[in-house]
């Protein structure tokens, strides 16, 4: 049986991976897509210490993915659906060789909120994304939207900006949540603009996204906004449904945690995104994952 399964191969899980091999446990790295998470669709990392120039987020991944090879650790690609409690062991529903490990960490991130209106599902990857690396090249010389006042919608619309004709950011408040340096630098660029106190209604168009009907939040008057392209970013959704009924989650389903990342059950630590917290940050789900890892180790060191 495997000592520690890590559910997950973003920021958080690479960084247990090394922990715990170190640590000298049996370690089983599952990711169901590209190792990374998020940091696949991030543009360039600016605020991940000892690395002073602009990265990108797969140039970061892929000294993370080598760095935890070092250690003898590679992910696995596997679809776990749930994790169950099998007596003192736990077993992952979806793992076909060897499902059963002494301890889970569960690294599994989040994916982004979805506006739910009307029009969204439909032009969603025809002019509506979450990805503006994965998307933007498409809107070369274009006017786009993009939805929310986060570090999220703000970093996006730069990065944006050097590839479309105009970027119109559309917030529901008159002031943005993201971080004072990634505000003064939307707001020094010439190209991006702003919609205060509004939201968007609805998408319309024809084989793609023509307009987005937009509503003022203060006086409920309504308008068309011309575009050839929408990117959303109004925040993350925790991926907790595979220990949905075995961990306490708060209200908004991420997992609590205690200060050593402990879980509502011994045996099963939580690290990065998925986990309650305030501050998501690459920086801060490395440093999650050696705390979480380093539980883990001393609970089946210990003997759990
Ligand atoms: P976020 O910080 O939760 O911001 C979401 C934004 O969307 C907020 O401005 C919010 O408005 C707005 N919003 C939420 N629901 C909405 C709705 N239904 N309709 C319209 N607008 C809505 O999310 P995020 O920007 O994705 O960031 C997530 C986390 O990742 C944060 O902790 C952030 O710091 C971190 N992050 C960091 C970086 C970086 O350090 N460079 C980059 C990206 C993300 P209100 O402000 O009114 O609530």
């Amino acid at each position: 049986m495997t000592d520690l399964a890590i559910v997950g191969a973003g920021p958080a899980g690479l960084s247990a991976s090394i922990y715990a091999a170190r640590a000298g446990l049996s370690v089983r790295l599952y990711e169901k897509a590209l190792p990374g998470g998020q940091m696949n669709n991030t543009e360039s990392v600016e605020n991940y210490l000892g690395f002073p120039g602009v990265l990108s987020g797969p140039g970061l991944i892929e000294q993370m993915v080598q760095h935890v090879r070092r250690f003898g650790v590679e992910a696995r690609t596997a679809d776990i659906c749930e994790v169950r409690q099998d007596g003192e062991a736990f077993e992952l529903v979806g793992v076909k060789d060897d499902p059963r490990a002494r301890s889970v960490l569960i690294a599994t991130g989040s994916h982004p909120r979805l506006l739910g209106i009307p029009g969204e599902q439909e032009f969603t990857g025809r002019g509506v994304s979450y990805c503006a690396t994965c998307d933007g090249f498409f809107f070369q010389n274009r006017k786009v939207v993009v939805i929310g006042g986060g570090d999220a919608a703000c970093e996006e619309s730069l990065y944006l900006a050097r590839i479309c004709d105009r970027v119109t950011i559309v917030h529901r408040r008159d002031q943005l949540r993201a971080v004072d340096i990634l505000q003064r630098r939307c707001f020094e660029n010439p190209k991006i603009e702003f919609i205060w106190d509004t939201v968007p209604v609805e998408f319309s168009g024809d084989t793609a996204v023509r307009s987005v009907r937009l509503r003022n939040v203060k006086t409920g008057a309504e308008s068309d906004l011309p575009c050839d392209g929408v990117f959303v970013y109004i925040g993350n959704i925790p991926n907790s449904g595979i220990v949905r009924d075995l961990v306490a989650l708060d209200e908004g389903g991420y997992i609590m945690v205690d200060l050593e990342l402990s879980t509502s059950i011994r045996g099963i630590v939580a690290a990065g995104d998925v986990r309650h917290k305030s501050y998501r940050q690459i920086a801060a789900a490395v440093g999650d994952g050696c705390v979480a890892a380093l539980t883990a180790a001393r609970w089946v060191l210990g003997g759990i």
